[in-house]
């Protein structure tokens, strides 16, 4: 694992190493279970290949949140789970293949595999700490708000905003409101409100967008919510930590589908003093964690350090394979080591 910030490529050095290969065949893909910077990073770069006359496909590990099918060409993403014959030979013929809003092998699941024998060169645009370093061209950086942020940034790299339209503006946009928790998170600088300004003026419909993603719960997932905020939130104050679980029943009783539990970790951490909210899922296959912190305290040392996974200081993810409830208690010890420090 490399720690430090790593060598990049620039835009153009990408676009000509794809030019220079006759009629390149690219694949784009990004993590599974796509949020909407995931979706609307490669949704948004695919389009914008397009006007340079390349031609990309876009592979996602898993489905993805009903509430993104309204992004242009969402509709002609091929699914891994379900064609996974079809996406590997794509993957085993692809010349290049971006790699977005993920930089490590894992976060795409069975998919990796396919990635990572496939002798395409692999582009890396992410926003991630802790890059695992297998890509070939690297657009890394950190402190961008989200590989949204990135896409657009590439594009004006290469002085071709111009070939920016309403469509591909909404994608990139999205994935920006939603990375910053609508423009209040740490990752928001100066420069992503100007992105955000800039792709204002592509004529989008930043109302409708708004609506889309944030008011077009199902009646059942708004009532989840009251249920897991008011039934299954455990305040441990000791800790200055916010704790909802949820298990396999809870998800079959509210009919919960990909998408519906996005947002549900970041309640607890409205909370006056709370540093820390976890959400503990029982999900088919293994035990989902989702972990948001404030201030000094860095989520993803933690999801790194004790549940294999990682993400943004403020806002990560990892899992368990262990049961639900060993999950749940194994995270209630390891949380004491840091009593002091969400004390702090
Ligand atoms: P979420 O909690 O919304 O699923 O994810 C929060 C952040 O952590 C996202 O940036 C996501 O990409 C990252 N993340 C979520 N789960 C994992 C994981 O299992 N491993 C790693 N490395 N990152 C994760
Ligand atoms: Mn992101």
């Amino acid at each position: 694992m490399r720690l430090t910030t790593m060598a990049k490529h620039s835009a153009q050095d990408i676009i000509d190493a794809i030019r220079e290969k006759k009629d390149a065949k690219i694949l784009i893909t990004t993590h599974h279970k796509p949020d909407a910077d995931a979706m609307g990073s490669s949704l948004g770069l695919r389009l914008f290949l397009a006007t340079l006359g390349l031609e990309a496909t876009l592979v996602s590990p898993t489905d993805f949140a009903s509430f993104l099918n309204w992004m242009k060409g969402s509709n002609e993403t091929l699914i891994f789970e379900g064609n996974e014959e079809l996406c590997k030979k794509m993957t085993r013929e692809a010349d290049f293949i971006f790699c977005l809003d993920f930089n490590h092998i894992s976060r795409i699941n069975e998919f990796g595999e396919a990635v990572s024998s496939s002798p395409a060169r692999k582009i890396l645009i992410d926003h991630h700490q802790f890059p695992q370093g297998f890509e070939d061209f690297t657009y890394w950086d950190d402190k961008a708000s989200s590989t949204c942020e990135l896409v657009y940034r590439f594009i004006a790299d290469l002085g071709l905003k111009d070939h920016v339209d309403k469509d591909i503006a909404s994608c990139l946009f999205t994935g920006i409101v939603t990375d910053t928790g609508s423009f209040r998170y740490s990752n928001c600088s100066s420069q992503t409100h100007m992105y955000a300004a800039e792709l204002m003026n592509y004529g989008i419909d930043h109302v409708a967008i708004y609506d889309y993603v944030f008011d077009s719960y199902t009646e059942k997932r708004m009532r989840f919510i009251g249920y897991a905020i008011s039934q299954k939130l455990e305040v441990l104050h000791d800790y200055k930590t916010a704790l909802i679980t949820i298990n396999k029943q809870e998800l079959k009783e509210y009919d919960i589908v990909t998408g519906d539990t996005e947002g549900l970790v970041n309640y607890g951490l409205s909370i006056e003093g709370i540093k820390f909210a976890v959400l503990i899922i029982d999900r088919s296959r293994i035990v989902k964690m989702s972990f948001r912190s404030k201030g000094n305290f860095a989520a993803n040392n933690f999801a790194l350090k004790h549940f294999n996974g990682g993400g943004h200081f403020h806002a990560a993810g990892g899992s368990s394979e262990v049961s639900f409830d060993e999950t749940i208690h194994q995270f209630k010890e390891v949380l004491k080591q840091y009593k002091e420090e969400l004390n702090a």
